[in-house]
């Protein structure tokens, strides 16, 4: 099935739009409707471009990007990007943002998101293809797998282990890697990827299982917080719109090669914990122990020297403020 989206079929306002003929970039993104999607479709909306939001909702939701949809240059387009994809008339760019990315999600849907990694990333790459427009791949720190080199720079090739629970995820975004170095080389594709870090900020899925919203989430309830293993483990949480400004950025390079992005400030998972009860005032949590999950990854931190020599790009948000933030998101919706 060729999924074709049609320049007239969306929002009567785009018509007009479309008559000044090429002076707006139009910008696909696929899993626009999901927690980073969706803020690069308020990027890009708000940067002047027609955004295409391309999206299956099997993480996704259409409350991301509700804000959004009145506005003359965007549209949605409710579509799997594993199926082909087709759209009529010009595209700049497209940013392949669709797939699970909460451990909880890919173990839900390993299939699916096998298959997005792989022939999402092709139909993608075949769109960019076709409409000589530049492509981004997301990609993520977990192409890095349960890492033996610490902080991970991009010219490590990683510790994963492709039969284990989290091989689909790593797994497809490896080859979406592959593929995409393919589309460059061989096609002459202009290609980006992003090794997109950990991430956080308002919408965020409260149910999506990541340690964030779980935590905002116990905590805002009273519930008892999940600390999984004795929480040594290591992340560094990078707030979205650092990352959003990161990913325009490299957009606008002609560097093909992974960069990473994400914040550099480590914390353990239990340290977490602990900001996350302070910063909830009242809250009746108390910490929990859990079983760790198979290869969770014991150590995780970008090494941004890339990006800041590449990009002039670091993150500006202390993690303070940026939880504080993201806090007030989930009041809203808990
Ligand atoms: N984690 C935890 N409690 C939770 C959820 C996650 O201790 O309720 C841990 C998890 O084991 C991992 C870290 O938090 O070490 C980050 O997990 P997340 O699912 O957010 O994503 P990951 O970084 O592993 O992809």
């Amino acid at each position: 099935m060729v999924g074709t989206i049609a320049n007239s079929s969306f929002h009567p306002a785009t018509a007009s739009i479309q008559m000044l003929g090429g002076l707006i970039l139009r910008t696909v993104i696929t899993g626009g409707a999901g927690f980073i999607g969706s803020h690069l479709c308020e990027r890009f909306l708000s940067d002047g471009h027609e955004v295409i939001c391309v999206d299956n909702l099997l993480t996704g939701t259409p409350r991301n990007i509700a804000h959004l949809i009145d506005q003359a240059r965007f549209r949605f387009v409710q579509h799997n990007v594993s199926e082909p994809i087709e759209i009529d008339g010009p595209v700049d760019h497209v940013l392949h943002f669709a797939s699970p990315a909460s451990p909880v999600d890919y173990l839900t849907h390993p299939i699916p998101t096998l298959k997005v990694g792989s022939l999402g990333t092709h139909n993608a790459l075949g769109l960019a293809k076709a409409k000589d427009a530049r492509f981004l791949l997301a990609s993520t720190s977990e192409v890095y797998g349960d890492p033996e080199v610490h902080p991970q720079r991009e010219d490590y090739w990683g510790h994963v282990n492709p039969i284990g629970p989290r091989g689909c995820y790593d797994e497809a975004k490896r080859f979406a890697e592959a593929i995409t170095m393919a589309y460059h080389r061989y096609h002459g594709v202009k290609t980006r990827i992003v090794r997109i870090f950990n991430t956080y900020g308002p919408r965020m899925r409260l149910n999506d299982g990541r340690v964030l919203p779980n935590f905002m989430k116990q905590a805002l309830l009273g519930q008892p917080i999940t600390v999984y293993g004795r929480g040594d483990q290591t992340r560094s949480f990078c707030y979205v719109s650092d990352l959003v400004e990161g990913i325009v950025r490299l957009l606008n390079t002609d560097y093909s090669d992974p960069v990473n992005l994400g914040n550099p400030a480590e914390i353990t998972v239990l340290e977490l914990a602990q900001e996350i009860i302070a910063l909830v005032e009242g809250t009746q949590s108390s910490i929990v122990y859990e079983e760790l999950p198979q290869d969770d990854p014991k150590r995780r931190k970008p090494d941004i020297t890339r990006a800041q020599t590449l990009l002039g790009w670091q993150p500006v948000i202390d993690r303070a403020v940026g939880l504080k933030r993201t806090l007030e998101y989930f009041r809203s919706v808990v």
